[in-house]
């Protein structure tokens, strides 16, 4: 049986570092927030990265996902997975799934704790045409395949858009019962993804209350799923949709973004402003213990009227949210915050607290209808 609580939480464990481990790509996914396709030119090589490894168990980091770009183009992702094993780390690797069929004898060496795959559309022609390669769908089902029949922990990540967001039903149907853990996040503006294609706030919440929903319906068992830390905070009807009550942004605290040439920031998801050192320069020590806190709660607790979550109740709890979603999505004014949104839907009527205390499907399902078809 595989870890499914493990497989559903590496982005928000206890001190996970998310590792660009290079930008070379084999993909041209329309959203790809890195612009990947080419290494960058000052890659780390071998040795620093197998140093960081080091460096990041000694900061007290427990688990390194490394993605890319595709990581399984770096010639040496085996030697620096196995450094990462050895180590007594947790191990995931996040992957487009066009090459994996050549992996999983080393794979399986290794006992990765998860190798994380992209699924982006219910069908062929959306997965194909939102990861730029066809035949990318059936690739990535087939790795699906392989992976379960060898025991090799898999989740699934889909990055819901404009295009795919309708899709989700068709997602989970080739998911259910399979013990893959599930992770739904929202394309941001950054990188290569047009702002046009970003869902609005209200798709938005219908796709929490998608979440919601399946949730509610099947046992994590059936469908091992969850919301990413873009989902959510403190709705008046639904759960939460993460792992653990929201205790605000991560980044700098349970989670480290590494860029793949050394540089160091908070979360990956942040612009590059966020950037607080390079550890061919910096001892990754001393960025992570005497930096984040500056530029993080230097934005943080910047007073600014125009910010709707300065004068949110909930604000001190929550912190805004994700940082990385507000300052990509420019909303300051209108949040992705399902407390926020909710206002707004429910103005000229009473909230309906009952259905929060009484959360039956039929009634999540009948304001989803209406929500979505309005
Ligand atoms: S409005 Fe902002 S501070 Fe308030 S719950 Fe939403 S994201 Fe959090
Ligand atoms: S920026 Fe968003 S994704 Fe990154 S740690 Fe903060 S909440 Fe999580």
């Amino acid at each position: 049986m595989p870890n499914l609580k493990y497989q559903l939480s590496y982005f928000i464990k206890h001190k996970c570092a998310v590792w660009e481990f290079t930008l070379k790509c084999n993909s041209k996914c329309i959203h790809c927030g890195s612009s990947a396709g080419k290494s960058r030119l000052d890659e780390l090589n071998t040795e620093e990265a197998l140093t960081l490894v080091k460096g990041l168990r000694s900061c007290g980091y427990d688990g390194i996902a490394l993605m890319g770009g595709e990581p399984f183009l770096r010639d040496d992702w085996y030697d620096v997975a196995q450094e990462i094993k050895q180590n007594k780390m947790k191990l995931t690797i996040v992957s487009n799934g066009l090459e994996i069929k050549n992996q999983i004898r080393k794979l399986k060496e290794l006992q990765i704790d998860c190798v994380s795959l992209s699924l982006d559309g219910g069908i062929p022609k959306t997965h194909d045409y939102i990861r730029g390669i066809r035949g990318a769908y059936d690739k990535v089902l087939e790795s699906i395949k392989i992976l379960q029949k060898e025991n090799i922990p898999v989740s699934v990540i889909t990055t819901v858009n404009k295009i795919n967001f309708k899709e989700l039903n068709l997602i989970r149907d080739l998911l259910i019962n399979k013990k893959i853990a599930w992770q739904i996040q929202i394309a941001l503006p950054i990188g290569r993804f047009s702002k046009n294609l970003v869902i609005s706030r209200k798709q938005f919440y219908g796709v929490a209350m998608f979440i919601a929903l399946n949730l509610k319906k099947y046992s994590v068992r059936e469908l091992p799923l969850i919301g990413a830390h873009c989902f959510g905070y403190f709705s008046m009807i639904l759960p939460e949709l993460g792992l653990d009550p929201w205790i605000g942004c991560q980044a700098g605290k349970s989670v480290l973004g590494i860029q793949s040439n050394g540089n160091i920031k908070g979360c990956l998801t942040l612009s590059d402003d966020f950037i607080e050192g390079n550890i061919r320069t910096t001892n990754i020590s001393d960025i992570i213990n005497s930096r984040f806190d500056l530029k993080y709660n230097q934005y943080l607790h910047k007073n600014n009227s125009q910010d709707y979550c300065y004068n949110c109740e909930m604000f001190k709890k929550c912190k805004g949210g994700c940082l990385g979603t507000r300052m990509a999505l420019n909303s300051f004014d209108k949040p992705y915050c399902l407390k926020a949104i909710e206002k707004n839907l429910f103005k000229n009527e009473s909230l309906p607290f009952r259905w929060k205390i009484d959360s039956k499907i039929s009634k999540y399902k009948y304001l989803y209808q209406k929500i979505l078809l309005k």
